[in-house]
C-alpha cells in the first residue's frame, strides 16, 4: 500500500476493506444530523457498536486534522502579525508598546476564541486607542494575518509520510471560509490533504457530529476507520469521538479540562507521534 502514489478526491483511493456497517453507520448519523437540527445538543452518547475501538494500526483508513493550534501553529503565527501590525498602525493604537500589545491581544483573543470585531475595540479602548479604528484593524487582520502563517515543526514531513502509507488525508476547521482558506494555502495544504472543511462554508461546526461524518465521507471512508488530530477537548476529541472517530489530544502546554468526561483517546506533543497511531 505504501507504493501507491497519494491520489486526490477526484481519483482513487486505496480503499482496502468493505463498506459492510457504512450504510449503518450513515443511518445512525442522519439520525443524529436530524436532532442537531431540532436543536438539541449536539454531543450525543453514541451506541454502544458505535464507541471508539481500541487503537488498531490497521483501521486507519484517514487522519483529519484541525487547523488552528494542530497543523498551524496559530500563537506563533498571530504574534508576527501583531508586531507587523503594531508598526504599521502605532500611532493609532494609544499609550502601550508593541509588546505589550501583543500580550494583551493574546489574552483578549482566548485561542482565537473571541472574535476579533470584540477584542480590536476592546483593546484600543483598554490602551486609550482610537476605538473608530477598530475596523481598520480588522479588516487587516483579515487581509494580511495568513501572511505570517507558520506550521508546527515536522508538519509538511508528518503528511507526507501519511500520504506515502496510503491514508486520506483532511482538515475540519472552525472558521470564515476565505481566512482559514488563506491559512491553508500559506502553509500549502492543498496539495497535501484530500479535504478541507471549513465550517462557515459547511454550515456546520465542530462538535456537530454531522461534520465529521462529512469529513469521513470525504476521505470516502466511515468514522470508525478515522484519526481524528485535534488541540481542543471538546470541538474536536469529545466530538470527533461521539461521531465515532479515534482520537489524539495535541494537548501542547494545556490541562485537560477537569469539568469535561475524560480524554477518550491518545495524548500527543508533536505531530511526528502521529505517526505511531496511523499506520495502515
Ligand atoms: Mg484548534
Amino acid at each position: 500500500m505504501a507504493s501507491e502514489p497519494p491520489c486526490k478526491l477526484s481519483g482513487h483511493l486505496p480503499y482496502r476493506r468493505s463498506f459492510h456497517n457504512f450504510r449503518a453507520t450513515l443511518r445512525f448519523h442522519t439520525a443524529w444530523t436530524h436532532s442537531s437540527r431540532s436543536g438539541h445538543a449536539v454531543l450525543h452518547p453514541v451506541e454502544d457498536r458505535y464507541r471508539r475501538r481500541e487503537y488498531s494500526r490497521d483501521m486507519v483508513d484517514a487522519v483529519l486534522f484541525d487547523l488552528d493550534e494542530t497543523l498551524l501553529d496559530r500563537t506563533k503565527s498571530l504574534r508576527a502579525f501583531l508586531r507587523d501590525q503594531f508598526e504599521r498602525h502605532a500611532d493609532r493604537l494609544g499609550h502601550v508598546r508593541s509588546d505589550e500589545w501583543c500580550a494583551r491581544f493574546l489574552v483578549l483573543d482566548k485561542r482565537g476564541r473571541v472574535h476579533k470585531s470584540v477584542v480590536y475595540p476592546n483593546i484600543l479602548a483598554e490602551f486609550g486607542g482610537r476605538v473608530e479604528h477598530a475596523d481598520i484593524l480588522l479588516a487587516d487582520y483579515r487581509a494580511r494575518c495568513a501572511r505570517f502563517a507558520q506550521p508546527f515543526d515536522g508538519m509538511g514531513a508528518v503528511l507526507k509520510e501519511l500520504r506515502a502509507r496510503g491514508l486520506a488525508l483532511g482538515i475540519v476547521t472552525n472558521g470564515e471560509t476565505e481566512f482559514q482558506s488563506r491559512h491553508v494555502e500559506a502553509l500549502e495544504l492543498d496539495g497535501l490533504v484530500d479535504a478541507v472543511l471549513i465550517s462557515e462554508r459547511e454550515g456546520l461546526r465542530k462538535p456537530d457530529a454531522a461534520l465529521f461524518l462529512r469529513a469521513a465521507t470525504a476521505c470516502r471512508t466511515q468514522p470508525s476507520r478515522c484519526l481524528f488530530v485535534g488541540d481542543n477537548p471538546v470541538a474536536d476529541v469529545l466530538g470527533a469521538h461521539a461521531a465515532g472517530m479515534s482520537t489524539a489530544w495535541f494537548h501542547g502546554s494545556a490541562e485537560w479540562p477537569t469539568d469535561a468526561p475524560s480524554n477518550p483517546g491518545a495524548s500527543i506533543d508533536h505531530l511526528s507521534q502521529v505517526l505511531a497511531l496511523a499506520r495502515p
